[in-house]
């Protein structure tokens, strides 16, 4: 089949391969110079099977509404046009009764522990090297973090999510640059979770798909596209192609292609925050920072080693501007960092990055056929894209060619967001 797909992103790049490689001639339009340019650029990496379950929860929704009277708090409404994301917001409230968030959780975890699968045989098939790392530890500042995470252990252990829970001595012995005057009480360690630098990983997978003949045309906007039993994709300065399957994978700017064709997706722009820089280095001293991934429970803030550099990354912003990259979050950004490993980064020459997570309110992404003809959709993956972006590419490359999917996929498809 002749495949077009809109967008290069993390989800975009595994789809072009997963399609390329199972035979289909395939033709990736991107509108920016490169791929990884936008959601998939500078992510905290973290690849968490463990702990990702959708934001949308018991209690949640509660937690989010005191964040706009009290102090910091790790998703906020930014400016006005959060108030437009109130249909939004209330089908998020909606998704956190227990009953939907349990079945939202386990749908994700599915999908990411298949993903996971995935990700390691490219990594081993094809000899990846992306800056991964093994091990990811949740880190419970006080007893109080630990019973606010009573629940999420119980899931885990229903679940049967591999998990440890670890004491403060034991968490310093797995990582041992933590800081030890910082209080730590325990943490939730995942020991087959870890980091990987996903903008790496997408520059990587795009040279083998190109190795199995993709195409990628990069500066190159969709500026609709169109259904039918040959479903075309209007260019911006270029002439409209025809294909037997689009596939959209246009992150946040999604809906403006689907309107067109009658589809309709609860999907907001979530904000997020990263501040990357490099280890300092001291001779005769053991290298500085994390050796792989750990997160603040507290905060929602993750600090990540990223071969020789250092990522802390983090936050949620509902609203607000993509390139209005505010001191208040950055700030946030480096006390974390100086709490958990002070001195560890040369912050003069970092790097300061904002980007748009695709969210869906109900946490899982939406993969499959769109309900228009031709036309499929791989998107929505919110805060955890590159955890799930190989495994959701392998299930659109092998519905779209007509085979079985290679999990269950209910909870995935479109139908639940009509
Ligand atoms: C601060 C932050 C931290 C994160 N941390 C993690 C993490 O630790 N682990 C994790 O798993 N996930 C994380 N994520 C989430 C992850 O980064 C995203 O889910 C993922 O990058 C989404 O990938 P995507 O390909 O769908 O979107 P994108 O990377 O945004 O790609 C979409 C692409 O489509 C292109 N496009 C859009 N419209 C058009 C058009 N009309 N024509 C042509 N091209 C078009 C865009 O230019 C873009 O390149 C984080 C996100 C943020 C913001």
């Amino acid at each position: 089949m002749r495949v077009a797909i809109i967008g290069a992103g993390i989800v975009g790049v595994s789809t072009a391969y997963e399609l390329a490689l199972l035979g289909h001639e395939v033709t990736v339009f991107e509108r920016r110079s490169s791929v990884a340019e936008e959601a998939s650029f500078a992510n905290a990496g973290v690849l968490a099977t463990g702990c990702l379950g959708p934001w949308a929860g018991p209690g949640t929704g509660w937690k989010a509404m005191r964040s706009l009277f009290e102090g910091p708090a790790a998703l906020r409404f930014s400016g006005l046009h959060a108030l437009s994301q109130l249909p939004w917001m209330w089908r998020w409230w909606r998704a956190s009764r227990p009953r939907v968030h349990r079945a939202n959780q386990a749908a994700l975890l599915r999908l990411a522990q298949f993903s996971c699968e995935r990700l390691l045989g490219l990594t081993r098939d094809l000899g990846l090297e992306f800056e991964q790392a093994p091990g990811f530890l949740v880190l419970l500042r006080s007893e109080r973090d630990l019973k606010a995470r009573k629940t999420t252990l119980a899931a885990l252990q229903d679940l049967g999510v591999a998990h440890e829970l670890v004491d403060a001595a034991r968490c310093h012995g797995l990582e041992p640059g933590l800081h030890r005057a910082t209080a730590l009480h325990a943490a939730i360690h995942f020991p087959q979770d870890g980091v990987g630098n996903c903008r790496h990983f997408a520059h990587l997978l795009k040279s083998q798909a190109q190795r199995l003949g993709a195409s990628f045309r990069f500066d190159t906007e969709a500026l609709a596209v169109a259904a039918g039993r040959a479903p075309r994709v209007e260019l911006a300065g270029a002439e409209a192609a025809s294909f037997d399957a689009v596939v959209v994978c246009a992150g946040v700017q999604a809906q403006r292609l689907l309107s067109g064709v009658g589809v309709s997706l609860p999907l907001a722009a979530v904000h997020g925050y990263s501040v990357t820089a490099p280890l300092r280095h001291v001779d005769g001293l053991p290298p500085p920072g994390p050796r792989a991934a750990v997160m603040d429970d507290r905060h929602q803030i993750a600090v990540c080693r990223l071969g020789q550099r250092i990522r802390v990354s983090g936050l949620a912003e509902l609203g607000g501007r993509l390139d209005d990259i505010g001191a208040a979050p950055l700030r946030r950004l480096y006390r974390t960092l100086d709490d958990w490993f002070p001195g560890a980064a040369a912050t003069r020459d970092a790097q300061h990055w904002k980007g748009a997570r695709p969210m869906l309110p109900d946490g899982p992404p939406v993969l499959g056929a769109s309900g228009a003809p031709g036309i499929w959709l791989n998107l929505g993956h919110g805060g955890s894209g590159w955890t799930l972006a190989c495994g959701s590419a392998r299930v659109l490359a092998e519905q779209i060619s007509g085979r079985e999917a290679p999990l269950d996929v209910s909870g995935l498809g479109v139908a639940r967001l009509r």
